[in-house]
């Protein structure tokens, strides 16, 4: 019995995480997936009630699960507090405390939607790209940091990028494992012909290497990979990097795919255990009008299947079911287009688990 820790969070975080939650009772009463769904706060609606974005009792729960759903956090009510008291700290927090150090940030074009992207359409068709992002280390975290006076009165800000071995090694494992469940291609970014950083960057993955020969090993340039991403996506399969290019690296990913609302994401730790969630935030303009769309957030719980819960072929059918929809036409007002008449969040997560339905019954 695998433990699952809902956090619906703030916005359309509970909008999207009810279509989850659905999603996964379906797959528990077809599928006999056995998983005990447990509910806790956090965000904005976690400070509200306790003053506090991750109080203590959420921690602890999320420790003893197996792997946690996230909706989204924050909100313009909650920008006025103190830095550490916002929602967003909350999710910060509990990425640390639970050693998230393995980013994971698919970007899948669907032929219907590929006139959303940002580039030709025959350039996103049939792109199916994932990034594996350092998440714990890097110049996001390094010591020192911070701004000082010069003499003369100049102020100096700085930052350390500082990387050791046993961080660098862990996050290759995770890539070329997964590397080798996919296409067996895996792209390492780097700046090493600048950053000593980068040098030791790129012998460590070498070395890792050697524990996954079926799987072919290339190096970019951050700069390069930038611009390969624009021109010919489809080149890649799995690409690792550290904290802050994977931070820019993913966000020019997502806009490949033409809708924030359909990209999932997940966080692991070195037990595999992780938290998903959806790339987007909390869409404070569309709150509570149940026009959400929810496919990112099941994407997401593919990913928990696939990552944490050792149930690939349950995630294929999640993954291929949110394919049939989008094929047939259903689209919630991110995706539609002008003429198209928009489901709602709900009706769209119905949709889905009729899909899951219609396809496990022709097998
Ligand atoms: P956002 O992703 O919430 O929204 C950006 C735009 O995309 C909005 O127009 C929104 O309506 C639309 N959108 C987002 N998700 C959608 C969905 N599923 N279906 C349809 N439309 C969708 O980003 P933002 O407006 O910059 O941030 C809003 C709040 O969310 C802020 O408080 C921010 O700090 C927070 N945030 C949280 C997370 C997180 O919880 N991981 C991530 C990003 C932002």
């Amino acid at each position: 019995m695998y433990k699952v820790l809902l956090l619906p969070g703030d916005g359309i975080g509970p909008e999207v995480v009810a279509q989850a939650r659905k999603v996964l009772v379906s797959l528990g009463k077809e599928h006999a997936l056995a998983v005990e769904l447990e509910e806790a706060q956090v965000g904005g609606s976690a400070y509200a009630r306790h003053r506090d974005p991750l109080p203590a009792q959420t921690l602890e729960i999320a420790r003893a699960a197996d792997a946690i759903l996230l909706g989204a956090v924050g909100g313009p009510q909650f920008d006025h507090l103190e830095r550490d008291l916002r929602p967003e700290k909350g999710l910060l927090r509990l990425r640390s405390e639970l050693d998230l150090f393995a980013n994971l940030r698919p970007a899948i074009s669907y032929p219907s939607l590929a006139s959303a992207s940002s580039l030709k359409p025959e350039q996103v068709t049939g792109l199916d790209l994932l990034i594996v992002r350092e998440l714990t280390g890097g110049i996001y975290f390094g010591q020192p940091r911070g701004m000082r006076v010069l003499e003369g009165r100049t102020r100096q800000g700085f930052n350390t990028l500082v990387y050791d071995e046993h961080e660098i090694a862990r996050i290759a494992h995770v890539a070329f494992r997964i590397a080798q469940k996919r296409g067996s291609r895996l792209c390492s970014v780097d700046k090493a012909n600048v950053l000593e950083v980068s040098e030791l960057w790129r012998d460590v993955v070498n070395a890792v290497h050697r524990d996954y020969a079926k799987v072919a090993l290339s190096h970019m340039y951050v700069d390069n990979a930038a611009m390969q991403l624009v021109r010919e996506p489809g080149q890649f399969d799995v690409v690792l990097t550290d904290n802050m290019f994977g931070d820019i690296l993913s966000d020019i990913a997502a806009m490949l795919t033409g809708s924030i609302g359909m990209l999932p994401s997940a966080s692991l730790n070195e037990r595999d255990r992780g938290m998903y969630e959806p790339v987007h935030g909390s869409a404070p303009d569309i709150a509570g009008k149940g026009i959400a769309n929810p496919l990112a957030m099941i994407l997401s719980v593919a990913m928990m299947l696939r990552y944490s819960l050792n149930e690939p072929l349950l995630a294929d059918l999640v993954e291929q079911a949110v394919h049939q929809v989008v094929e047939a036409g259903y689209r919630t007002v991110d995706i539609a287009r002008a003429g198209q008449q928009p489901v709602g969040t709900d009706e769209m997560g119905d949709e889905v688990i009729r899909a899951m339905l219609q396809l496990s019954s022709k097998n």
